[in-house]
Formats: structure tokens, sequence, C-alpha cells
């Protein structure tokens, strides 16, 4: 695998800048205050790291003060070797997940925290579980920007109208939180108005109405998972059998934590047996 690309920065809002790179064109994210700015996920290896690093000063003069992984994914946080001399941030639960080359972040977030760029303060919040266990939503308030992650998608298959939320899907992986990722996004929607922009891990900035409306497929799936494992059927054949709001390839991975998160918190289920082979 090469080092990874960077595409052109383009101005979301008054300085808040998306990329895309490869692999997994991804959205990186830059904000700009008067002091400093803050760089959002940060490629897929230390080369790649280096090379968005240097791209910044195409953009802004502000000096790179921080760096913030939206989560553990090889493709948002795999880079931060390239970021050792600056405060880097992360879910506490993102030192776990990562390569033994790669550091961890030096300031790790269990709830929430802020930055301060110089008249302009960025919010950096867990709002919950959900695509993994450590999500983060970096939040700009003043130009109504949130940056969520992989908690949403809205890259579209090929001839899908780019706005068409039936078609985006994110994925279940097999550190996801089924169960508790529509919670999370009930979060995230909270935090929008309706000329609010969300960037998402992958894909292009979508509004409200948009995650509103992932939400409500996200919670489908752990629904349809809780009915599946209610029902008794086996674990082995959830995939095949159940009736889901997406694609099986992106749900797959999320059938195994799923029946593993509805033993664990539903005793009634354990006592019947969960099939769990
Ligand atoms: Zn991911």
């Amino acid at each position: 695998m090469g080092p990874g690309t960077i595409g052109a920065w383009r101005e979301l809002a008054d300085r808040v800048w998306v990329a895309v790179a490869e692999p997994e064109a991804v959205n990186l994210g830059l904000i700009a205050g008067d002091d400093g700015c803050l760089l959002i996920d940060c490629g897929s290896n230390r080369e790649h790291g280096d090379l968005i690093r240097r791209s910044i000063g195409t953009v802004t003069a502000a000096p790179l003060i921080g760096v913030v992984v939206t989560h553990a994914h090889y493709d948002h946080a795999n880079g931060l070797g390239a970021f050792a001399d600056i405060t880097t941030i992360g879910h506490e639960s993102v030192r776990g997940e990562l390569p033994a080359d790669v550091p961890a972040p030096t300031r790790e977030l269990a709830v929430a925290g802020g930055l301060d760029l110089g008249g302009r303060r960025v919010e950096i919040a867990h709002l919950g579980r959900g695509h993994t266990e450590g999500d983060l939503l970096i939040v700009v308030p003043d130009a109504q920007v949130v940056f969520a992650g992989d908690l949403i998608e809205s890259a579209m298959p090929d001839g899908a109208e780019p706005t068409d939320s039936t078609r985006a899907a994110p994925w279940w992986g097999s550190d996801s939180v089924p169960h508790e990722w529509p919670a999370t996004l009930d979060g995230l929607v909270g935090l929008m108005t309706d000329t609010s922009q969300a960037v998402p891990g992958h894909g292009e900035p979508v509004g409200r109405e948009f995650v509103f409306d992932q939400r409500g497929r996200v919670a489908a799936v752990a629904g349809e998972l809780q009915r599946l494992a209610l029902d008794g059927v086996p674990q082995a054949e959830a995939l095949e059998r159940g009736e889901w709001p997406y694609p099986k390839e992106h749900i797959a991975g999320g059938i195994a934590p799923g029946y593993a998160q509805l033993a664990a918190e539903r005793p009634e289920v354990g006592r019947r047996q969960l099939p769990l082979a």
C-alpha cells in the first residue's frame, strides 16, 4: 500500500475546510482560529500524515496546534505518528485499538473537552458509543459545522443521488455497538439546527434531516438484531434471515457484537439460552 493521497482543501464554512484523502475516501477536517488550527483525522500511516500536514499551509497560515481523531480506525487515526510534537486528542479507548507503531493520543477524553483556537472555540464530545467504542464529535459552534466521523456516512453507491439518505449506509464492524448507536445519533441530531452541516467520515456534508433519517435506519438495524435474537434465530443465520435497511455487507460485522450485547443486557434472553453459535 502506498503512503496515501489528499485532495484539495475546500472551504465548507468560514475557515472550516474539508479534504478527501485516500485510501477509503475519508474526509479530513481543518478548523482555523486567530492563533492556530486543528486537524480532524490524520491519514492512514505516518507518511500519509506527513503529506496531510504539509498540505495545511496551502489554506491557512495559522499554525497547527492539535489533531483530533474521530475514532481508532486505520484510515482516520494511523497517521498520528506525523504529529508527535503537537497535542493529539482522542477518546480514551483509542489507545487500545491502535497498532503498536502508532502513538496514542496525548490528550485522552472520556466525555468532552474544548480547544481555544483564538477567537474560536471548538467543542469535542463523546456522546456515546456506536460505530466504535470511542466515537468523537467535533463541533464548531460559530460555523454550525459538526464533524461526525463514521457515526454517519453519506458516501453513495455509483449512480445514486448525492443526498439520497436511503442509499448511503454506515458500516457495522466487529467493534461496533449496534444497540447504543441510535441514542448517540439522537445526541448528534440534538446538536444541529436547520442550517447546520454535519461532515460524515465518508461522503458529502449533510443536513439535520439526513442525519435524522439515517438515525432511523441505524435504529432499525438494532431493532432487527433484537427481534432475531429474541425469536431464537441462531447468530450464524441472522444476516440472511434479517430484513435490513442497508446492503448486508454493511451490516455483517455488527451481528456478533449485537448478539453479544443483547445476551449481556437482557437476562431473560440469557435464560432462554440465546443461540450464539
Ligand atoms: Zn470507521
